[in-house]
């Protein structure tokens, strides 16, 4: 099994063979895709290639696994020393803390005979909250020589200080997850945030872009689905019966607008990511989540440096966790907004 056999990806394993050939290989890569054993396959021939023995100094651009030297073999067998697999435990479904100390113990040694170490985490996004502050501290100081690999069919539970710091290859399907309605709302955002100012007033227009952006999608929301309630229909029936329709529509319109109010912050923190990964100069057009705003993102990035564009993700981060809790969101909102810098 190498590259070749996986044509469905020949997007990522490009980009993959070009940074590798270009010297250029990032200390941690997230594969986000559909199926696991997919990612999985990718990941395994990733880690075999980088660590081929027919490649001497330097990979040619169309680097793939050989499949039959010693370390090919061994990869392929799970039993290189090297090359870590780290899956969620079967009970808990999760990746502990413990499972990350251990790799912690061994993550910084010299390969014992790799020419990379790597690590693959498979469901990364099973990371618990304990465990991804202790994996976080490894991503911020990465060891040298050692590459690892987050696989991910549900990027969006992963912690955005993990998810910031790691190059992502869409490997099908995910690369479409954010929806068309907040692509837009976020390419409208952009050209309000790129003009030059950036003081109070234009925080405001922005906070003002967020607030019309919710307040149309509120709307549309229960008209959608006021329409497709039995209220509607039957409005001679008992009056116990209809308050009870009128509280689930209620219930209902709020929970789809926190839905839609999350989707919208969250393609607003995969854009500043593209700016965070533009800032710290690894940012490719083909790696951007929103390729579409690559000129307003590098044009932003230049004014950034990488402290204000780390501190942009985590103040979204803040923002999506206020409006979990019971704080007004107009509050929540204005604390969050009114800090980006652009
Ligand atoms: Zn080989």
């Amino acid at each position: 099994m190498a590259f070749s056999d996986l044509p469905q990806h020949s997007a990522p394993i490009t980009l993959l063979q070009r940074s590798l050939a270009n010297g250029r290989l990032g200390h941690a890569y997230l594969l986000l895709g559909d199926s696991l054993d997919e990612l999985e396959l990718l990941a395994g021939n990733f880690v075999k290639t980088i660590n081929c023995e027919q490649f001497g100094v330097g990979f040619p651009t169309d680097a793939d696994a050989c499949d039959r030297c010693l370390s090919c073999r061994k990869i392929e067998h799970l039993n290189h020393a090297d090359v870590q697999w780290l899956r969620p435990e079967s009970k808990t479904r999760i990746i502990s803390v413990e499972q990350i100390r251990d790799l912690m113990q061994t993550v910084y040694l010299k390969p014992t005979e790799a020419r990379f170490k790597a690590t693959v985490l498979v469901a990364a996004d099973r990371l618990n909250v304990q465990a991804a502050n202790a994996f976080l501290k490894t991503l911020e100081e990465p060891p040298a020589n050692t590459v690892f690999v987050l696989l991910s069919t549900e990027p969006q539970r992963l912690l955005e200080t993990i998810l910031s710091r790691c190059l992502r290859l869409h490997c099908g399907g995910a690369a479409q997850r954010i929806p068309e309605a907040a692509q837009g709302w976020v390419g409208t955002f952009s050209q309000v945030a790129v003009q030059p100012g950036g003081g109070l007033f234009a925080r405001y227009r922005l906070l003002d872009e967020l607030l019309k952006q919710l307040a149309a999608v509120k709307e549309e929301i229960g008209k959608t689905m006021t329409s497709q309630s039995p209220i509607e229909k039957y409005d001679d029936a008992d009056p116990k019966l209809i308050e009870r329709w009128k509280d689930e529509l209620a219930a209902g319109i709020e929970a789809e607008y926190r839905r839609r109010r999350a989707e919208l912050l969250a393609a607003l923190q995969y854009w500043l990511r593209d700016i965070w990964l533009a800032v710290s100069g690894t940012f490719e057009t083909s790696l951007a989540v929103f390729p579409q705003l690559a000129d307003t993102t590098q044009k932003i990035a230049g004014r950034l440096d990488s402290t204000k564009a780390t501190k942009n993700l985590e103040i979204l981060e803040t923002t999506q966790r206020l409006l979990h809790t019971n704080v007004q969101e107009a509050l929540a909102l204005e604390i969050g907004l009114l800090k980006l810098a652009f």
